[in-house]
């Protein structure tokens, strides 16, 4: 298992600190919404949340209410989020994938982390 320092741990719970108000807001939004791909009714499950551009690799808008789709999540039928973070070609298949793509460009526009080429691969950018 990979060990972390301290002083690595803190930060990593610094960065995070926003992020079980941010998905207990969005869990909320979520029960009154549908997904946005396939319109199945959502549950209101953290699983629903999805984040436009991975968590992960964009700390810097890891909060932004505009990072957030909402897609049937573990316990939905259609499995759309996982589409959306799957494949580029299952992402590319899916109907929302062109305004989607609209609304990436524009997330990319805040972001302070360097966006790596698969990235425009992926959205076709
Ligand atoms: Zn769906």
């Amino acid at each position: 298992m990979k060990r972390y320092s301290k002083k690595a741990l803190d930060k990593r719970k610094e960065e995070r600190a926003c992020l079980p108000e941010f998905f207990q807001r969005h869990i909320e939004i979520s029960k009154t919404k549908s997904c946005a791909n396939c319109g199945e009714k959502l549950k209101g499950e953290v699983s629903e949340i999805a984040h436009r551009l991975a968590k992960s690799t964009f700390k810097s808008i890891m909060c932004d209410d505009e990072n957030v789709v909402y897609l049937g999540g573990r316990f939905s039928k259609c499995g759309c989020h996982s589409l959306y973070d799957g494949t580029n070609e299952q992402l590319q298949s899916l109907s929302i994938f062109s305004t989607e793509k609209e609304i990436i460009k524009e997330l990319l526009e805040k972001v302070t982390e360097e966006i790596n080429y698969k990235l425009y691969d992926r959205w076709q950018l």
